[in-house]
């Protein structure tokens, strides 16, 4: 039977506890946007949709973050997740203040920064070790696909080359590297959406995303002129199954499921009701002996 270790079962036994995600602001921009647009299916958000705005104070943002999930979780610590844009691009000087802040909290167990491969120079590098000395620190990599052709299509803006590199240079400090992958992106069949899950496989954690076609995107022009399609239910269960049992024993499952601002989601709208999506995946996972 293959055992799921999802992200509670992973914080169960690195800090002996469950441990709550809050959203946070600190970067602003990302590279690609400036460079290409963006990715096709970035919202102006740089998916940071749930997360306070960046200009507030971290402690602010943090105590915001805590009243929001405090319906949902009785604990008393959390990791300080920073999904927004890139997390290690613009005034470094700001984003080490921001980070050390959260990290100093002591109801901050973890913290968590996403970012792009390309945007790990010395510096950075300097900041990621010095935040790795005072907390757990985990890096979260867009990569989003591990074909170069994909990534072109989708303007991600770099290539998978790129993303090999960062994993081994994010090596060398003591950090926990989780890899986004999509599903359902445009031009990609079963096949190349399981070489993704693969190539992913060379960090600690992954996060599958459902493709999410949200207001405002390039993808949006995309769907409406029927240069795409999006995942039913049975294709998206379906694929992720597949996509766990090709994953090496101790990966670390952070995500199954979309993550998206309804507000702007445009298709696939079935995966809105998150609890049906989680009861229908989970479903299908246990019927193909997983242990979730
Ligand atoms: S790298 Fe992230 S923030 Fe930048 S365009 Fe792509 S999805 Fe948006």
């Amino acid at each position: 039977m293959k055992k799921i270790i999802t992200t509670n079962k992973y914080c169960r036994s690195v800090f002996g506890e469950q441990l709550y995600k809050l959203s946070l602001s600190a970067a602003t921009d990302c590279p690609n946007r400036r460079a290409e647009g963006g990715c096709i299916f970035c919202s102006e958000g740089g998916s940071g949709e749930f997360a306070a705005p960046a200009a507030w104070d971290i402690d602010r943002q943090i105590e915001y973050a805590k009243r929001k999930v405090s319906a949902k979780y009785s604990g008393q610590r959390y990791i300080a997740y920073f999904q927004s844009y890139t997390g290690t691009y613009g005034e470094l000087s700001h984003l080490r203040e921001m980070y050390l802040a959260a990290a100093k909290r002591e109801d901050i167990a973890a913290l968590s920064i996403a970012t792009r491969p390309d945007c790990l120079g010395p510096e950075v590098m300097e900041m990621l070790s010095e935040l790795s000395s005072v907390k757990p620190l985990w890096v979260e990599l867009g990569l989003q696909s591990g074909s170069d052709d994909t990534a072109k299509r989708i303007r991600r803006g770099y290539l998978f080359e790129e993303y090999e590199a960062a994993v081994c240079k994010l090596r060398t400090l003591p950090i926990h590297i989780i890899t986004h992958v999509i599903l359902g992106l445009p031009g990609e069949d079963r096949e190349q959406m399981l070489c993704s899950v693969r190539a992913a496989a060379i960090g600690d954690g992954i996060k599958l995303q459902l493709l999410h076609v949200l207001k405002g995107t390039e993808l949006e022009k995309w769907y409406y002129e029927g240069r795409c399609k999006v995942l039913s239910p049975q294709e998206y269960y379906d694929i992720v199954a597949e996509a766990l049992e090709c994953l090496p024993e101790g990966m670390v499952v952070h995500r199954m499921t979309g993550d998206g601002d309804k507000r702007l989601l445009i298709a696939p709208l079935w995966s809105a009701d998150k609890k049906k999506t989680i009861n229908g995946l989970y479903a299908v996972l246990r019927a193909r002996g997983m242990e979730i």
